[in-house]
């Protein structure tokens, strides 16, 4: 590294591993035998100089030796054979033409990540529809932001993570935490709920177990799996009956009030609490805090998000905000707690099988126009609309998709019904995987296709308030990697398309971006890297580049045409799977500190594999005893779906019911092997987060 020099080699770059983006600057010495790194925090718009774990620890798989230095080949033994650039790409244009002249455009599909800089994701979505000319595209922030963000849009009419700044959070009096763990997926920002303690306010936490996000609540509402949606209706029902609603807002803000009020009164708490589990009075305890306070946040986050009513639950807990009229001013907001380091702009620029960039919607003739206007195509050539991530995968199984181009992603671990996914890539005629280490669905690759790292390459994410940042290069490549946006005009090149995709740098694909946002609803026309560099972070939408806006939305109308948020009556539903006598207990996945999605790069860093070097599942000692399983013991977990073992961890704040297994783990230690694969059907999002399983001592020979 850095040739030994003995001048200090200094880094300076933002955190990859979540939606925070915290700043920092790695210093890397030798000290004649090795390179050292220190790692400091760095002010920037979200953290504030701090740094978790994984930040001090990220340099560390970007450095691996493990890195994928070349493009390679699989040979038909499972080993990887070095081939030259040249070579991956004839073989990748070679065998995308054949298939896509045998089956047809669509047959070649495309994913993505929600990890990739918004000039990546941007020229992913246009390498789909003008490179490949397929409908499939889709990207694995289906199971990170899907169930918010059309939410949003259907009740706010804008879909963007936090509707305030960070630095509304201590100005709120009361603040739920719905589904979210931030201390330990987004822990830098635990100051600013501890700053809002301090300063007097009451702080609500939702989830079934307990976490060192709930330890620091005043109040802990320890909800079944699945019953968040019918949770928010008891919040809903007392905050009605006890008056606490905004009157003036409601008449003046929203419309479908009466329907809702309608339907909340036929509604029993009673019978709310016997479903959520959650006693009558710690519901109306939790309502009346939210209603009576004079500021309040909500954030959801995936363990309300990632349900087959996901959708319905996150609209729930926004009719919750609106109907008090806690939005639109300092203190009072909602926020979707985005996970992945560019959950955020990763949706917001087309590769999604709905939308194009700039938010705009590729089933909607203006929107097609304008962006084919941009890209120089006529809007007749613009494939239609796609299905979802998890669709894509049943597609794969159907042979409908034959050959499949991955960017940042890791589908066979992250996807539900992992045995499933696994046995549908399988089948494909031809896999192109363009990553910086190998992952469980990289040693399926046909090509395997070296990328850069956070690291070396540059771009803008926009973190989990809205706001854009530009993350600078801080080093070369190594070996000979290429960046996304190279790799993508590579391919392009030699599919004949290369006309389109004449890119020299990343900031000429922003630039392209800007335009084919403008006029959307995440507009970042007046953003400019020099405008991000002077300024730090700016807020979308920015429709000029004279313009700033505060970060705060909705402080005088929403963004629906007549101005006005929807209010909507949600039913309480019970989930698609319930616990049974065969499969008595729920099965609920999520993250733990040190690790980041589906563990590929911190599974590579050894100081976080450490903290955590395998999978665990956590249940509470009575259940435990029920199945006569010890601490630490080797467990077979099994649903409908698939099986796997786990040591466990026992646990006093788990619900007796449910078992928690993390996500961060591939092949036998993969909990997405026993998830159940329905979906929201308005989002198509999965639901992770509940199902029925059972557990028993694994018995060995
Ligand atoms: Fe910051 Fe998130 Fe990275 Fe931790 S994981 S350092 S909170 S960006």
């Amino acid at each position: 590294e850095a040739g030994r020099s003995t001048s200090p080699l200094v880094m300076d770059t933002q955190c990859p591993f979540c939606s925070v983006q915290c700043k920092m600057r790695i210093t890397g010495e030798f000290d004649g035998k090795r390179m050292n790194y220190t790692v400091e925090g760095q002010p920037n718009a979200a953290s504030e100089g701090r740094l978790c774990v994984k930040g001090m620890n990220a340099y560390q798989h970007a450095l691996s030796s493990e890195r994928i230095l070349h493009p390679m080949r699989r040979l038909p033994d499972g080993t990887f054979e070095r081939i030259t650039w040249k070579e991956a790409y004839q073989e990748i244009a070679r065998r995308f033409y054949e298939i896509q002249r045998g089956f047809g455009s669509d047959a070649v599909g495309v994913y993505g990540g929600g990890s990739l800089t918004n000039e990546s994701a941007y020229l992913l979505g246009k390498f789909a529809r003008v490179a490949l000319r397929t409908k499939y595209i889709d990207y694995n922030g289906r199971f990170c932001m899907s169930a918010a963000a059309s939410a949003g849009n259907k009740a706010l009419g804008m879909d963007r993570g936090l509707t305030n700044p960070l630095s509304d959070i201590p100005l709120a009096k009361c603040i739920i935490l719905a589904g979210t763990n931030i201390a330990e997926c987004q822990p830098t920002l635990m100051p600013y709920f501890t700053r809002a303690k301090e300063q007097g306010a009451f702080i609500i936490a939702i989830d079934p177990r307990e976490t060192a996000t709930t330890q620091m609540a005043d109040l802990h509402l320890q909800v079944k799996p699945g019953m968040d949606a019918a949770l928010a209706n008891g919040l809903l029902k007392v905050i009605l009956d006890e008056g606490l609603t905004d009157p003036a807002f409601v008449e003046g803000r929203t419309r479908g009030f009466t329907e809702l009020a309608a339907h909340l009164e036929a509604m029993d708490l009673g019978v709310i609490a016997g479903m959520t589990g959650v006693p009558a009075e710690l519901i109306r305890r939790a309502a009346s805090a939210y209603g009576r306070a004079s500021t309040g946040m909500v954030f959801t986050a995936r363990g309300v998000e990632q349900q087959t009513d996901g959708y319905m639950a996150v609209r729930n807990f926004l009719n919750l905000v609106l109907v008090t009229g806690k939005i639109g001013r300092p203190g009072c907001g909602y926020g979707a707690v985005t996970g992945q380091g560019n959950g955020q702009g990763g949706r917001e620029h087309g590769q999604k099988a709905d939308q194009l960039p700039g938010y705009r919607l590729i089933e909607n003739a203006a929107d097609r126009a304008y962006v084919a206007g941009v890209w120089g195509i006529d809007p007749s050539e613009l494939p239609g609309k796609g299905v979802s991530a998890y669709e894509m995968m049943e597609k794969v199984h159907d042979r409908e998709i034959r050959a499949l181009f991955l960017m940042g992603s890791n589908p066979i671990v992250s996807n539900p019904n992992a045995v499933f996914v696994e046995e549908g890539l399988k089948k494909l005629d031809f896999l192109v995987v363009a990553d910086m280490l190998m992952s469980e669905t990289a040693k399926m690759a046909d090509i395997l296709l070296p990328a850069s790292a956070y690291l070396e390459n540059e771009g803008t994410l926009t973190n989990l308030e809205g706001r854009v940042l530009l993350r600078e290069a801080a080093r070369e490549v190594p070996g000979e990697v290429q960046h996304d946006w190279q790799i993508l005009c590579g391919v392009a090149s030699v599919l004949g398309r290369g006309r389109y995709f004449g890119f020299r740098s990343a900031e000429e694909i922003f630039d392209e971006l800007r335009h084919a946002s403008r006029g959307g609803a995440a507009d970042y026309y007046g953003i400019t890297y020099d405008r991000l560099r002077r300024e730090g972070g700016v807020y979308w939408p920015c429709p000029s580049p004279d313009e700033a806006n505060s970060g705060r939305l909705f402080e005088e109308t929403f963004a629906h045409g007549d101005g006005l948020a929807e209010l909507l009556p949600v039913d309480s539903r019970f989930p698609v799977e319930t616990a049974c006598s065969e499969y008595p207990l729920y099965l609920t996945t999520g993250r733990v500190l040190s690790h980041y999605l589906t563990g590929v790069q911190t599974r590579r860093s050894p100081s976080l594999a450490a903290r955590e070097i395998e999978t665990f599942a956590e249940l509470h000692p009575r259940t435990a005893r029920r199945f006569k399983i010890g601490e630490g013991a080797l467990i077979v977990l099994e649903t409908r779906r698939g099986t796997m073992t786990a040591r466990t961890r026992l646990h006093t704040g788990i619900r007796e019911d449910t078992v928690f297994v993390p996500m961060h783990w591939g092949d036998g230690q993969n909990v997405n092997r026993l998830t159940h694969p329905a979906l929201d059907p308005v989002c198509r999002m999965p639901g992770f987060k509940v199902c029925a399983v059972r557990v028993e001592p694994l018995v060995t020979a």
